[in-house]
C-alpha cells in the first residue's frame, strides 16, 4: 500500500494525525527533500528506509514503490503542503494504477493556508473578494494561455501565486497590464510556518524590490488583493445579529 501524505507547509506539528500515524508505521518513505521539513522523518521507525525524491526521477520513485509493494511493505510518499497543489501526484497515481498498486491520499496544510496564517489573513472577505485564484507564472512548466496572469487579474479577485518568486518584475508588469492597480496590496510570505518564516506587505508595483531587499528568491508565496490590508469590508452575514440561520434566530425574524 502506498500512502500519499501532505506534510504541511513547514512546522512539523502541522501534519495531520492520520499522516503522522502513516509515517510512524511506514517501512519506506519517499519525501520531497527540497521542501518537506526533515524533522518529520524523526517520526519514522528505525528500520524505515528513506529516499529523497528531489534527487530521483518519476521512474525511480515508482521503482522504489513497486519494490516495496513486492515485499509487502508500507510506503509513505510525503509531499510538501497538500499534494493537490503542484504536487505531481497524478502521474504517480496513473503509473501505480497501471501496476495495480493500491494507494490512498491524506491531505495536508498547504502553504496556501500556511501563508494566510502567517499574516492572519482571510482570503475571502465579504464585499472585497469571494474568490481565490491559485496560479503561478509560467516557468519551465507552461501555463495554458487562457490562464495568463493578465486574464486572471481582470477579475480583481484574491490571487495566490506559487512558484513565481523568481519572476517578480514580470509578474507585477503582467498584473498591472491585466488591470490591477499598481498600489494594490500584496504580500510575500517566505517559508510560511517554518522557524525562519518571513513576511512582508507591499504593493503590486514593489513586489520585486521588496523581495530583493530581503533576499527572497524562492520558497515564497505571493498574495495579491485588497484582503491583504483589509481596510474596507462588510462583516459576515453568518454572525450578523439581524440574520437568521439554520442554527440561530436573528432579529430579522423576531
Ligand atoms: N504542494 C505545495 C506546493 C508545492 S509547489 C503546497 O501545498 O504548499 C512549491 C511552491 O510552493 C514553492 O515554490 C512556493 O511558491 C510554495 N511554497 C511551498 N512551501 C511554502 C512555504 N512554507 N511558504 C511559502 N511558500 C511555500
Amino acid at each position: 500500500m502506498i500512502h500519499f501524505v501532505g506534510a504541511g507547509s513547514g512546522a512539523p506539528d502541522l501534519i495531520t494525525l492520520r499522516g503522522a500515524e502513516y509515517l510512524r508505521k511506514a517501512d519506506v518513505v519517499i519525501y520531497a527533500g527540497s521542501l518537506v521539513n526533515p524533522e518529520l522523518l524523526r517520526m519514522t521507525k528505525e528500520s524505515c528506509t528513506i529516499h529523497d525524491s528531489a534527487k530521483m526521477t518519476l521512474v525511480e520513485v515508482i521503482r522504489v514503490m513497486r519494490e516495496a509493494e513486492k515485499q509487502g511493505l508500507t510506503t509513505v510518499r510525503l509531499h510538501t503542503g497538500d499534494p493537490c497543489f503542484y504536487g505531481a501526484i497524478r502521474e504517480q497515481m496513473d503509473l501505480l494504477d497501471e501496476s495495480a498498486i493500491p494507494y490512498d491520499y491524506t491531505p495536508g496544510v498547504s502553504s496556501l493556508c500556511g501563508a494566510a496564517s502567517a499574516l492572519n489573513l482571510e482570503y475571502t472577505l465579504p464585499d472585497v473578494s469571494q474568490t481565490v485564484i491559485i496560479t503561478r507564472m509560467a516557468g519551465r512548466t507552461p501555463v495554458p494561455e487562457k490562464e495568463s496572469i493578465e486574464a486572471l487579474a481582470t477579475h480583481g479577485a484574491t490571487m495566490v501565486l506559487f512558484l513565481s518568486t523568481g519572476m517578480l518584475p514580470e509578474l507585477s508588469r503582467r498584473l498591472i497590464s491585466g488591470g490591477c492597480a499598481p498600489d494594490t496590496p500584496a504580500a510575500i510570505v517566505y517559508k510560511a510556518t517554518w522557524p525562519d518564516e518571513e513576511k512582508y506587505i507591499c504593493t503590486v508595483s514593489d513586489l520585486a524590490q521588496t523581495a530583493e531587499q530581503h533576499h527572497i528568491t524562492k520558497t515564497a508565496l505571493i498574495i495579491v488583493g485588497d484582503i491583504v490590508t483589509h481596510s474596507h469590508y462588510d462583516r459576515s452575514k453568518l454572525y450578523d445579529p439581524g440574520f437568521t440561520t439554520e442554527f440561530r434566530m436573528g432579529t430579522d425574524k423576531k
